[in-house]
């Protein structure tokens, strides 16, 4: 059974674009000004930390968000309409239309998946000299929606790389990064940070991408996955991670208060963590908020130590800090769900050399990383504990770390 589709095969992928456009013409009546994609990411570790300001090293997946695009009336901005269409519809049907005048975008005008690429026109349209006409949009993803591995990203991030690309605008990833963010937390109304847009924008094949989220510098770490015979896999427990906004917002408030309390500008100005030496400055705080911060310390210290153990080529290591990042994101920040405990529990038991939530919990998907040759096992392991338990059937496939996002050049 092949668990895993690559989709950083060049070769698929132009094939994949092409159909896209040939359904894009047949749609809008011409041909598209180029496809673009965008991947959707994992977390290896350092979860919670970017809106500290802090480190995290995500990888992009190979699955990804293509919009193929086509600019409407540039000559005539001011009736830039943009009229989208995806082949994925959330209410079941075959097809989702979506469609909004650019000019008229106001926070929470608009509804469902169009959101996010209209949450992009409406903060680019933002900025001096900008002016972004009407468009039209196809978009095909195979980033599973709700699932924690930022399918919602993928799609602002491949409209944005689009846009910046059609319109000449020159932007540059950080940027790119921060203006995709606002569209999530001004548009979309979402109060995520900035890690994923990041790891869609400038993840590499072959290496995770170690990014300090207060300057938005990074590097990509190599990530050797077939070299130690390893695999990285997802667990999508589709749980919805439906309190996730809720939740999120409420630990970004109590990490805001807690840098206030302790008189800092964020989290991230605080003494990182010694793993033996608990801060004396928690007791500042209350006992939960003193928990928070304690996970959001560690966490940046385990990010530290997991590019030092990739350095060294310590995957069994990197296992072990996998573990302890979900233990503390169980315990101390407490946003990890039964069921991703339980996918995490069931890929540790079975063999894992390490396994956690992945990305901003309360549901979603967890990742194990395991030896190549026990895929099987893993995955049998972890689909009967869910039924022992009478949940929902897990879907559990492999991902390889794969490059950013880009234009796909098209068959000539
Ligand atoms: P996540 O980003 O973890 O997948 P979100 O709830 O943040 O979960 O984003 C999921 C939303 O993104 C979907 O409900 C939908 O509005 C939008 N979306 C993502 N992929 C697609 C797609 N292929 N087609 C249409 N909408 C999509
Ligand atoms: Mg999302």
């Amino acid at each position: 059974m092949t668990l895993h589709q690559p989709e950083n095969n060049e070769h698929a992928e132009r094939t994949r674009a092409e159909r896209l456009a040939r359904r894009f013409t047949e749609l809008y009546g011409h041909a598209p000004d180029g496809v673009w994609c965008a991947p959707g990411r994992v977390n290896l570790i350092g979860e919670h930390t970017d809106y500290n300001d802090g480190l995290v090293l995500p990888f992009a997946i190979d699955r990804a968000a293509m919009v193929a695009m086509r600019l409407k009336s540039a000559s005539d901005p001011a009736v830039g309409i943009a009229d989208l269409a995806s082949t994925y519809a959330p209410d079941g049907g075959d097809f989702s239309h979506a469609a909004f005048t650019v000019a008229e975008l106001a926070p929470g005008s608009v509804d469902g998946w169009g959101a996010y690429p209209a949450g992009v026109a409406y903060v680019l349209s933002g900025l001096g000299g900008v002016v972004v006409p009407g468009f039209e949009l196809l978009l095909d993803s195979s980033v599973p929606t709700g699932a924690g591995l930022s399918s919602s990203h993928a799609v602002e991030v491949a409209t944005i790389v689009a846009l910046n690309d059609l319109l000449g605008l020159g932007l540059n990833h950080p940027d790119l990064a921060r203006l995709t963010q606002r569209a999530e937390n001004e548009f979309v109304g979402a109060p995520t940070g900035i890690m994923d847009q990041s790891a869609s924008l400038m993840g590499r094949a072959g290496g995770a991408l170690f990014l300090d989220c207060r300057t938005l510098e990074s590097e990509v770490v190599p990530l050797p996955l077939a070299e130690h015979g390893l695999s990285v896999l997802v667990i999508d427990t589709k749980v919805a991670h439906s309190h996730a906004h809720g939740g999120y917002a409420a630990r970004r408030a109590s990490c805001e208060r807690a840098a206030t309390t302790l008189g800092v500008t964020s989290l991230r100005d605080l003494p990182t963590a010694d793993a033996a030496a608990p801060a004396p400055f928690l007791d500042a705080l209350d006992q939960e908020t003193a928990r928070r911060v304690r996970h959001v310390l560690t966490e940046n210290r385990q990010v530290l130590e997991t590019v030092e153990r990739l350095r060294d080529g310590d995957l069994s290591g990197v296992g072990k800090l996998m573990t302890a990042s979900h233990v503390s994101l169980r315990d101390d920040y407490e946003v990890s769900c039964p069921e991703l405990d339980l996918a995490v529990d069931a890929a540790l038991n079975a063999g894992a050399l390490g396994a956690r939530m992945t990305g901003g919990g309360f549901g979603g998907s967890a990742i194990a990383l395991i030896d190549a040759t026990q895929l099987d096992q893993v995955r049998e392991a972890v689909l009967r504990t869910f039924a022992d338990h009478g949940l929902q059937t897990p879907d559990i496939f492999t991902v390889l770390p794969a490059d950013g996002a880009r234009r796909i050049s098209l068959g000539s």
